[in-house]
């Protein structure tokens, strides 16, 4: 996909200025890079028309000083608005029940309502399913990242994971969550992929992942007392793993945070570990001997012979999603994808497929004998506060998503 299918605007839709300002920082915050703002219906109906790029996404008030929140719908409904809509209300909820049922029979695409006073968690777990196409939008390019922008923003701890669940095929239970590094700027949501490059260029990485593993041993407290006890995930550099002292620094971290190194794992990507997997041989060995688990990441992007893995000392075989998206149509590809999870299962390893989009890809994976499935179909990654939220509505959710009895 290219950068620029992501950009669409998000129309914010209220007439109290505060409501306006706060939800405009909370929505950039969380990567929506163009928010709009209405403090009339007529400007929200201007907007919808002529806004560039196009609103793909509108959170409005339902009373509005000028027209009620029926007919806002309707105005909707008829300029032939066809992104999401979130409705925002101080009514009650049956009210807003009412307005949400009325929205859908038009056929507009209600994500669902929240009441004022808003909370931003609230808000994030709605959105956190929100159509790909604005969920993202890196407004600093890498060749803008400076090297002291990003250690600058390191110390001051800017850089926050976000979280996106693992979920078992056969138990369809939430087994894990993969941490992923975000960039929140006033400007526009930074994601990794402008700025790990300038990290492991500068330095910086290790300063970068030891951060987001204390934030994340600290998050897994405050969801251990919502009853959620599961593996988190975080992705390491093979930079991080040349350095013989690597599994002594981790150790460390985990003993001054109180944190238990059996709920953790760490991916590593497939293809630049098989490019040098020798030289950091003996750091695996050592995390294996810190009971850390290791996941080999985007596996299929590299070109490791299956007799490679026996040497590696893993728990876990991740599926790139180019193989899940695609895996279908091509039956060669398909019988060395099937023995591919049949030897890293005989082998001791759970397979994740990842980037699972849709039902169907679900049901190839599940086929496949995959054992769990990470994607956006079941999520997209999002703060770790809205997580306890998000877990408590699986169960019912999950029933809709696969049509299967809770
Ligand atoms: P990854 O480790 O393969 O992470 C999965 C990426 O795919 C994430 O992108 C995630 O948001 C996205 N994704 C998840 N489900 C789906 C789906 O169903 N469809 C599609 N199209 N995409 C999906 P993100 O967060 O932008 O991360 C990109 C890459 O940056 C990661 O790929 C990882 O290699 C790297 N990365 C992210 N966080 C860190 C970090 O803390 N440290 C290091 N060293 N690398 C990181
Ligand atoms: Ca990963
Ligand atoms: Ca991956």
């Amino acid at each position: 996909m290219n950068t620029s299918d992501y950009k669409q605007s998000v129309l914010v839709v209220d007439d109290d200025e505060f409501i306006l300002a706060t939800l405009r920082v909370a929505l950039m915050n969380m990567g929506y890079e163009f928010v709009l703002t209405a403090g009339r219906a007529e400007q929200a109906i201007a907007y919808l028309s002529s806004a560039e790029p196009a609103v793909g996404l509108v959170l409005s008030d339902l009373n509005m000083p000028d027209v009620d929140g029926v007919e806002l719908l309707r105005r909707f409904d008829e300029l032939g608005y066809r992104g999401d809509i979130v409705l925002l209300s101080g009514e009650d909820s049956q009210t807003l029940n009412m307005a949400v049922s009325l929205a859908k029979a038009r056929k507009l695409s209600v994500l669902g309502a929240i009441t004022k006073p808003f909370r931003a968690e609230a808000l994030a777990q709605l959105l956190a399913n929100h159509a790909p196409s604005l969920n993202r939008g890196s407004t600093l390019p890498p060749r803008q990242m400076s090297p002291d922008m990003l250690a600058a923003a390191i110390r001051a701890e800017e850089l926050v994971p976000w979280y996106q669940p693992k979920i078992a095929v056969a138990s369809q239970e939430v087994v894990g969550f993969e941490a992923l590094v975000r960039w929140p700027r006033p400007e526009g949501m930074i994601f990794p992929d402008a700025f790990i490059s300038v990290a492991e260029e500068n330095s910086l990485i290790d300063p970068m992942t030891f951060l987001l593993i204390r934030q994340a041993l600290r998050m897994g407290k405050l969801w251990q007392r919502h009853g959620i006890r599961t593996t988190v995930a975080v992705n390491i550099s093979m930079d991080s793993l040349q350095d013989i002292h690597f599994p002594d620094l981790l150790e460390q971290l985990f003993r001054d945070e109180g944190g238990d190194t059996s709920y953790f794992k760490l991916e590593i990507t497939e293809s630049r570990l098989m490019a040098d997997y020798v030289s950091v041989l003996d750091v695996l060995l050592r995390l294996r001997l810190k009971k850390i688990k290791l996941s080999i990441d985007d596996f299929g992007t590299g070109h490791s012979n299956l007799g490679q893995l026996l040497d590696l000392p893993f728990d876990e075989l991740k599926l790139d999603r180019s193989y899940v998206q695609g895996a279908s149509s091509d039956s060669k590809a398909r019988v060395i994808l099937e023995s591919t999870v049949d030897m890293a299962q005989r082998l001791g390893m759970e397979v994740v497929a990842e980037g699972v989009e849709t039902l169907e890809d679900w049901k190839r994976v599940e086929q496949l004998g995959c054992d769990q499935v990470q994607g956006y179909f079941v999520a997209r990654p999002m703060p770790g506060e809205a997580i306890p939220a998000w877990v408590a509505s699986w169960p019912e959710r999950r029933a809709s998503l696969l049509s299967v009895q809770a």
